[in-house]
Protein backbone atom coordinates (compact mmCIF):
# COMPACT_ATOMS: atom_id res chain seq x y z
CA UNK A 1 0.00 0.00 0.00
CA UNK A 2 3.07 2.24 0.56
CA UNK A 3 6.56 2.27 -1.15
CA UNK A 4 8.25 5.33 -1.33
CA UNK A 5 10.80 6.63 0.86
CA UNK A 6 8.62 10.08 1.08
CA UNK A 7 4.92 11.44 0.12
CA UNK A 8 3.88 13.06 -2.94
CA UNK A 9 0.93 12.54 -4.79
CA UNK A 10 0.68 9.37 -6.02
CA UNK A 11 3.47 8.36 -3.31
CA UNK A 12 2.71 7.02 0.25
CA UNK A 13 5.53 5.39 2.72
CA UNK A 14 6.06 1.83 3.61
CA UNK A 15 2.86 -0.27 4.64
CA UNK A 16 1.76 -3.91 3.27
CA UNK A 17 -1.56 -6.13 3.63
CA UNK A 18 -1.47 -9.37 4.39
CA UNK A 19 -4.56 -11.09 3.47
CA UNK A 20 -7.31 -8.54 5.01
CA UNK A 21 -6.18 -8.32 8.68
CA UNK A 22 -2.14 -8.17 9.37
CA UNK A 23 -0.48 -4.82 8.28
CA UNK A 24 3.29 -4.95 8.12
CA UNK A 25 4.44 -1.09 8.28
CA UNK A 26 1.85 1.45 8.83
CA UNK A 27 3.50 4.25 6.67
CA UNK A 28 1.15 6.84 4.86
CA UNK A 29 -0.06 3.44 2.93
CA UNK A 30 -2.34 2.59 5.68
CA UNK A 31 -4.78 6.06 4.76
CA UNK A 32 -6.18 4.47 1.64
CA UNK A 33 -8.12 1.92 3.25
CA UNK A 34 -11.83 2.25 3.96
CA UNK A 35 -12.86 2.73 7.91
CA UNK A 36 -14.45 -1.03 7.32
CA UNK A 37 -10.90 -2.47 6.20
CA UNK A 38 -9.06 -0.57 8.69
CA UNK A 39 -11.24 -2.30 11.61
CA UNK A 40 -10.28 -5.69 9.82
CA UNK A 41 -6.81 -5.25 11.02
CA UNK A 42 -5.48 -7.44 14.30
CA UNK A 43 -1.68 -7.51 13.83
CA UNK A 44 0.64 -4.55 13.25
CA UNK A 45 4.16 -6.19 12.58
CA UNK A 46 6.65 -3.03 12.81
CA UNK A 47 9.93 -2.59 10.74
CA UNK A 48 11.42 -0.17 12.99
CA UNK A 49 10.30 3.60 14.92
CA UNK A 50 11.28 5.90 12.21
CA UNK A 51 8.13 7.69 10.78
CA UNK A 52 7.60 7.25 7.58
CA UNK A 53 6.98 3.31 9.07
CA UNK A 54 4.88 4.23 12.06
CA UNK A 55 2.87 7.52 11.45
CA UNK A 56 -0.36 5.86 10.87
CA UNK A 57 -0.70 3.77 13.69
CA UNK A 58 -1.57 6.21 15.83
CA UNK A 59 -4.45 7.78 13.75
CA UNK A 60 -5.20 3.71 12.92
CA UNK A 61 -5.83 3.40 16.42
CA UNK A 62 -8.72 6.67 16.90
CA UNK A 63 -10.24 5.64 13.54
CA UNK A 64 -11.07 1.89 14.79
CA UNK A 65 -11.73 2.56 18.62
CA UNK A 66 -15.25 2.37 18.41
CA UNK A 67 -15.66 -0.21 15.89
CA UNK A 68 -13.21 -2.46 17.59
CA UNK A 69 -15.40 -2.39 21.15
CA UNK A 70 -15.86 -5.52 22.53
CA UNK A 71 -13.20 -7.34 20.16
CA UNK A 72 -9.50 -8.29 21.33
CA UNK A 73 -6.98 -5.78 21.16
CA UNK A 74 -4.95 -4.86 18.03
CA UNK A 75 -1.46 -6.98 18.42
CA UNK A 76 1.21 -4.80 17.48
CA UNK A 77 5.05 -6.61 17.03
CA UNK A 78 8.34 -5.18 17.22
CA UNK A 79 11.34 -4.88 18.79
CA UNK A 80 11.37 -4.18 22.43
CA UNK A 81 13.49 -0.93 21.59
CA UNK A 82 10.84 0.15 18.91
CA UNK A 83 8.24 -0.01 21.56
CA UNK A 84 9.95 2.05 23.95
CA UNK A 85 10.24 4.34 21.18
CA UNK A 86 6.41 4.55 20.65
CA UNK A 87 5.83 4.97 24.54
CA UNK A 88 8.47 7.55 24.45
CA UNK A 89 7.64 9.77 21.55
CA UNK A 90 4.62 9.22 20.33
CA UNK A 91 2.11 7.69 22.45
CA UNK A 92 3.43 9.71 25.54
CA UNK A 93 0.15 12.03 25.89
CA UNK A 94 1.92 14.76 24.09
CA UNK A 95 1.74 14.00 20.24
CA UNK A 96 -0.92 11.63 20.67
CA UNK A 97 -3.21 10.29 23.63
CA UNK A 98 -1.55 6.71 25.08
CA UNK A 99 -4.10 4.46 23.11
CA UNK A 100 -2.88 1.02 25.08
CA UNK A 101 -4.92 2.28 27.83
CA UNK A 102 -7.88 3.68 25.98
CA UNK A 103 -10.66 3.08 25.68
CA UNK A 104 -9.98 1.73 29.27
CA UNK A 105 -6.89 0.44 30.66
CA UNK A 106 -9.05 -3.02 31.00
CA UNK A 107 -9.69 -3.28 27.15
CA UNK A 108 -7.33 -1.15 25.28
CA UNK A 109 -7.31 -0.91 21.52
CA UNK A 110 -3.66 -1.89 20.78
CA UNK A 111 -1.54 -3.65 22.93
CA UNK A 112 2.68 -3.98 22.61
CA UNK A 113 4.26 -7.13 22.45
CA UNK A 114 7.70 -7.19 21.84
CA UNK A 115 9.87 -10.11 19.17
CA UNK A 116 12.95 -10.68 18.90
CA UNK A 117 15.43 -11.81 16.31
CA UNK A 118 14.70 -15.17 14.64
CA UNK A 119 11.07 -15.42 15.98
CA UNK A 120 7.89 -16.35 14.20
CA UNK A 121 5.43 -14.56 15.07
CA UNK A 122 1.62 -15.50 15.31
CA UNK A 123 -0.39 -14.16 13.61
CA UNK A 124 -3.37 -16.69 13.36
CA UNK A 125 -4.73 -18.39 10.61
CA UNK A 126 -1.67 -20.73 10.25
CA UNK A 127 0.60 -18.16 9.61
CA UNK A 128 4.16 -17.22 10.96
CA UNK A 129 6.44 -13.94 10.01
CA UNK A 130 9.61 -14.66 10.86
CA UNK A 131 11.67 -11.59 12.01
CA UNK A 132 14.99 -10.89 10.14
CA UNK A 133 18.31 -8.88 10.74
CA UNK A 134 18.50 -5.43 9.12
CA UNK A 135 21.57 -2.77 9.72
CA UNK A 136 19.90 0.79 10.02
CA UNK A 137 20.47 3.87 12.15
CA UNK A 138 18.05 2.64 14.52
CA UNK A 139 17.45 -0.57 15.96
CA UNK A 140 15.36 -2.45 12.38
CA UNK A 141 13.92 -5.55 11.50
CA UNK A 142 13.00 -7.28 8.26
CA UNK A 143 10.14 -9.94 7.87
CA UNK A 144 10.00 -13.57 5.77
CA UNK A 145 6.57 -14.43 5.72
CA UNK A 146 7.24 -18.70 4.66
CA UNK A 147 4.19 -20.70 2.72
CA UNK A 148 5.47 -24.39 1.49
CA UNK A 149 6.14 -22.99 -2.11
CA UNK A 150 8.32 -20.14 -1.17
CA UNK A 151 8.98 -16.63 1.34
CA UNK A 152 7.80 -13.52 0.84
CA UNK A 153 11.28 -11.58 2.17
CA UNK A 154 11.54 -7.63 3.15
CA UNK A 155 14.25 -6.33 4.41
CA UNK A 156 13.32 -3.26 6.21
CA UNK A 157 15.36 -0.34 5.97
CA UNK A 158 18.96 -1.77 5.80
CA UNK A 159 22.68 -1.22 4.82
CA UNK A 160 24.90 -4.13 3.67
CA UNK A 161 23.83 -6.85 5.76
CA UNK A 162 25.39 -9.91 5.61
CA UNK A 163 23.55 -11.58 8.42
CA UNK A 164 20.82 -11.40 5.84
CA UNK A 165 22.05 -13.39 3.45
CA UNK A 166 23.12 -15.86 5.17
CA UNK A 167 19.87 -16.88 6.95
CA UNK A 168 18.29 -16.56 2.88
CA UNK A 169 20.53 -19.37 1.66
CA UNK A 170 18.31 -21.76 3.81
CA UNK A 171 14.63 -19.83 2.50
CA UNK A 172 13.18 -20.43 -0.41
CA UNK A 173 12.62 -16.62 -1.24
CA UNK A 174 9.73 -16.00 -4.07
CA UNK A 175 9.74 -12.42 -3.73
CA UNK A 176 12.32 -10.22 -2.01
CA UNK A 177 11.27 -6.58 -1.14
CA UNK A 178 14.41 -5.11 -0.98
CA UNK A 179 14.86 -1.17 -0.29
CA UNK A 180 17.16 1.36 -2.35
CA UNK A 181 16.51 4.94 -0.69
CA UNK A 182 19.08 6.98 -2.87
CA UNK A 183 20.55 7.11 -6.08
CA UNK A 184 24.45 6.01 -6.42
CA UNK A 185 25.04 10.59 -6.46
CA UNK A 186 24.02 10.58 -3.08
CA UNK A 187 25.72 7.39 -2.00
CA UNK A 188 27.32 9.55 1.21
CA UNK A 189 23.85 10.30 2.24
CA UNK A 190 22.52 6.30 2.29
CA UNK A 191 25.90 5.67 3.70
CA UNK A 192 25.41 7.94 6.91
CA UNK A 193 21.48 7.11 7.11
CA UNK A 194 22.14 3.52 6.78
CA UNK A 195 20.35 2.95 3.91
CA UNK A 196 21.69 1.05 0.44
CA UNK A 197 22.39 3.02 -3.09
CA UNK A 198 21.95 0.96 -6.33
CA UNK A 199 25.90 0.02 -6.60
CA UNK A 200 25.51 -1.53 -3.21
CA UNK A 201 22.47 -3.28 -3.94
CA UNK A 202 24.15 -5.06 -6.49
CA UNK A 203 26.61 -6.46 -3.70
CA UNK A 204 24.03 -7.10 -1.88
CA UNK A 205 21.84 -9.30 -4.66
CA UNK A 206 25.30 -11.16 -5.90
CA UNK A 207 24.55 -12.58 -2.28
CA UNK A 208 21.45 -14.05 -3.37
CA UNK A 209 21.93 -17.77 -4.44
CA UNK A 210 18.99 -18.47 -5.81
CA UNK A 211 16.05 -16.85 -8.36
CA UNK A 212 13.71 -14.59 -7.05
CA UNK A 213 11.42 -11.55 -7.83
CA UNK A 214 13.12 -8.72 -7.01
CA UNK A 215 11.36 -5.75 -6.00
CA UNK A 216 12.65 -2.75 -5.15
CA UNK A 217 11.40 -0.32 -2.17
CA UNK A 218 11.88 3.12 -0.55
CA UNK A 219 12.80 4.96 -3.56
CA UNK A 220 12.13 8.96 -2.92
CA UNK A 221 9.62 10.85 -4.97
CA UNK A 222 10.96 12.19 -8.01
CA UNK A 223 14.28 9.69 -8.05
CA UNK A 224 12.17 6.55 -9.37
CA UNK A 225 13.52 6.62 -13.10
CA UNK A 226 17.23 7.55 -11.94
CA UNK A 227 17.30 4.95 -9.43
CA UNK A 228 16.10 2.45 -11.52
CA UNK A 229 18.00 3.43 -14.79
CA UNK A 230 21.26 2.64 -12.22
CA UNK A 231 19.83 -0.20 -11.23
CA UNK A 232 18.97 -1.89 -14.79
CA UNK A 233 22.96 -0.72 -15.34
CA UNK A 234 23.76 -3.24 -12.64
CA UNK A 235 23.23 -6.26 -15.59
CA UNK A 236 22.28 -8.35 -11.83
CA UNK A 237 20.86 -11.83 -13.24
CA UNK A 238 17.85 -11.32 -10.66
CA UNK A 239 14.58 -10.18 -12.12
CA UNK A 240 14.32 -6.67 -10.77
CA UNK A 241 11.65 -4.18 -11.11
CA UNK A 242 10.06 -0.97 -8.73
CA UNK A 243 7.70 -2.25 -6.28
CA UNK A 244 4.16 -0.03 -7.29
CA UNK A 245 1.24 1.29 -5.52
CA UNK A 246 -1.67 -1.19 -5.17
CA UNK A 247 0.90 -4.55 -6.46
CA UNK A 248 -0.23 -7.81 -5.28
CA UNK A 249 1.87 -10.25 -4.57
CA UNK A 250 1.09 -13.75 -4.41
CA UNK A 251 2.51 -16.83 -2.27
CA UNK A 252 0.26 -20.23 -3.55
ZN1 LIG B 1 14.25 4.12 8.54
ZN1 LIG C 1 11.98 4.31 5.91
Amino acid sequence: MGCSGSIAAGCRTTAFLLDDDVLIDAGTGVTDLSLDQLARIDHVLLSHSHLDHVLSLPLLADSVMRRRRGRAPIQVHALPATLDALRAHLFNGIIWPDFTRLPSAEHPVLELRGFGLGQDVDVGAGRFIEVLPAEHSVPAVGFALKSETGAWVFTGDTSPNPMLWQRLKDLRVAHLVIETAFGDDQRALANVSRHLHPMELGRELAQLTQPAQVHITHIKPGELELVMGQIAALGSPHRIQALSLGQVMELR
